[in-house]
């Protein structure tokens, strides 16, 4: 963020992080302006009368009436490049690690640290000759960023034109590698290519088309994949309670999930829950490669004892670098921990702003500001050439979870609700379930997944899936209701059968929902998750037909098979197969004998 002098204006009013000034004729909505002496960053959020209202990022404490205040005459933007992976960012991109060395232990304010590394140099593969011509989107050359990505440096989406001049070697940042002589239609000219661009937050990255979801996003969380599954380029969100396991479970998320990126966006947590996080990432190992983790995670980190309105403009700077990768052609996950305190710190600023309060003070354009956000997630045909010369199109996706923490785990609450309205699916954490200590909480009865992967489940684990899914979901289902009888009128009022469905249900719950986030079972792929959960309904459905031969159910349950049901979580992933085979014939010869 450059400053210029041309156009200096005076504070008026100072209302906690709004700020309003005179004298700023010529900025515009969402200019980044420079507060007071020190320099405070703010961006202007309303403009009437000669009077600029702006929200700051930073303490506004100490700021008095008459100081100047600087436009810099360019939006919010984020630097986008190389050096991006591995980084902890506060809500304006300034990376942690360079403001600590500045002002030790707090944060100073007005600092301005280089998002990227500015001394580093990458070596550059180019990609394309002098004389080519290139358009939005195309590669120009890749830096190998860390062990498994490789950064590929895009031209600018509003560029297009033919490469005078690209050099290959060893670069920063601010380095030119490519000169490109612009289209007549794009204005003409010239323009030094860096490895480095830039992008304002608030607005999406364009792409060429935006495809149906197709595909879920594997987790590698059972209840998940098998139930409530989350689509590549989908949204969730996960409203729960203080403790029932928003965190644990974006961790896991982070940590299993099969993206390429993973952007975490700690937003308004407490201090002591994002430095769990900011000491826990540096540790993991990345399952895929077994590098570390923060080799494919950009962190964001906004804590509850930080200014508002940064909280306010993490989200977007988070979704802003998740879409960078995207259109390099990854899949992206970008987590946000939580949701309910990004609408606080919107509520806060409509309330410094005086706006008109809407339901329980939050603005009235709560829900639109979370369905734009929301929107920003999507699987897409991005801009530019296929990386890949036998595919047709370069395909990239961000999915988007936002944790919500409604007070008092009341999911009729604003965030909540407008949130469900714009994410396609819902995982609901259940007080209920975490004081039981079934994790992970979520409540199968509550929760729902708008997608239908039908086919991808046919081709890609097994013809039946869907089927076993759905009857295993009826049997939960079918539970419930047979609960609710036994709470009024005891167990001895149930025929077999019934009693059957609890003795099969509550398998189901412990054998296949339960899956603790710390032990060898945190992750279960796709195809042990199946293998699982054919051998609980193999079981039930051999317990019916035996049953209809007299079999009493004591002597089914009592089979020392549904100890082997029960240790199936611990197979490793490899052996799957073959062990959970060897179950399933053990199952079926326990049936037979009796
Ligand atoms: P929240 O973020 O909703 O306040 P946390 O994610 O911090 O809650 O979870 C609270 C506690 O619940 C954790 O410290 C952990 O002991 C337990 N927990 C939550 N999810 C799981 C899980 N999947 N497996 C095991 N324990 C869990």
């Amino acid at each position: 963020m450059n400053s210029s002098e041309s156009h200096v204006g005076r504070v008026v009013r100072i209302a906690g992080p709004v700020v309003r000034a005179t004298g700023l004729e010529h900025v515009r909505l969402y200019d980044v302006v420079r507060v007071g002496e020190l320099g405070l960053v703010g961006e202007v959020i309303h403009l009437s009368d000669g009077v600029t209202t702006i929200q700051v990022y930073e303490d506004t404490s100490g700021i008095r009436v008459g100081e100047p205040v600087h436009s810099t005459g360019q939006p919010l933007v984020a630097q986008l490049g190389p050096g991006l992976l591995g980084q902890v960012y506060d809500g304006l991109q300034r990376p942690l690690e360079s403001l600590a060395k500045m002002g030790g232990e707090f944060i100073q304010r007005g600092v301005s640290a280089s998002p990227l590394p500015e001394d580093f140099g990458w070596e550059f593969t180019p990609c394309v000759s002098v004389g080519d011509h290139v358009n939005a989107g195309d590669v120009l050359g890749v830096v190998s960023e860390s062990r498994t990505i490789e950064h590929r440096i895009m031209v600018h989406p509003h560029m297009c034109g033919h490469v005078e001049i690209i050099r290959s070697g060893e670069f920063n940042v601010h380095e030119t590698v490519a000169v490109i002589r612009l289209d007549e239609e794009a204005k003409g000219g010239y323009i030094e290519v860096t490895l480095a661009q830039s992008w304002p937050v608030r607005q999406p990255r364009p792409c060429l088309s935006r495809l149906a979801p197709r595909e879920p996003l594997v987790t590698g969380t059972r209840i998940i994949d098998a139930f409530f599954p989350v689509a590549k380029g989908g949204s969730a969100i996960i409203p729960g309670g203080f403790g029932t396991g928003k965190t644990v479970t974006e961790h896991s998320l982070a940590r299993w999930a099969d993206a390429d990126v993973v952007v975490y966006v700690g937003c308004g947590e407490r201090g002591n829950e994002m430095t769990d996080v900011l000491e826990e990432f540096p540790k993991l190992e990345d399952p895929r490669t077994g590098a570390p983790l923060m080799e494919r995670t950009v962190l964001i980190a906004n804590t509850s004892n930080m200014p508002v309105a940064a909280r306010e403009a993490s989200i977007y700077t988070g979704i802003t670098i998740a879409e960078y990768y995207r259109d390099m052609g990854y899949d992206v996950l970008m987590l946000a921990d939580s949701t309910s305190r990004w609408g606080e710190a919107l509520r806060e600023i409509s309330g410094r702003l005086e706006e008109m309060p809407g339901e329980e003070g939050f603005p009235a354009y709560l829900g639109a500001r979370l369905a734009e956000f929301y929107e920003r997630a999507g699987r897409v045909i991005c801009l530019g050439s296929p990386i890949n010369p036998n595919a047709h199109k370069r395909i990239g996706s961000v999915s988007v979870v936002g944790a919500v923490s409604p007070p008092g785990g009341d999911f009729s609450e604003p965030v909540t609700q407008n949130s469900m309205r714009v994410a396609s699916t819902f995982w609901a954490l259940d007080y209920d379930l975490s004081r039981r200590r079934h994790f992970p909480a979520i409540n199968w009865t509550n929760s729902y997944s708008l997608y239908d992967f039908h086919d991808w489940f046919e081709r890609n684990v097994a013809p039946d899936w869907d089927d076993l899914s759905r009857e295993a979901m009826a049997l939960l289902q079918r539970e419930v209701e047979l609960l609710e009888i036994v709470k009024l009128v005891g167990t001895d009022a149930l025929a077999e059968p019934e009693r059957a469905v609890l003795a099969i249900a509550r398998i189901l719950r412990e054998d296949f929902l339960q899956q603790s986030a710390f032990g060898a079972d945190r992750y279960c792929s796709i195809h042990k998750a199946y293998w699982m959960l054919k051998t609980i309904m193999d079981f039930y459905r051999r317990a019916q037909f035996a049953m209809e031969s007299k079999v009493p159910l004591e002597r089914i349950t009592s089979l020392p098979v549904v100890s082997d049901i029960a240790r199936m979580k611990e197979i490793e992933v490899e052996n799957v197969e073959m062990e959970i085979k060897t179950i399933m014939d053990r199952v079926q010869y326990s049936f037979g004998e009796l």
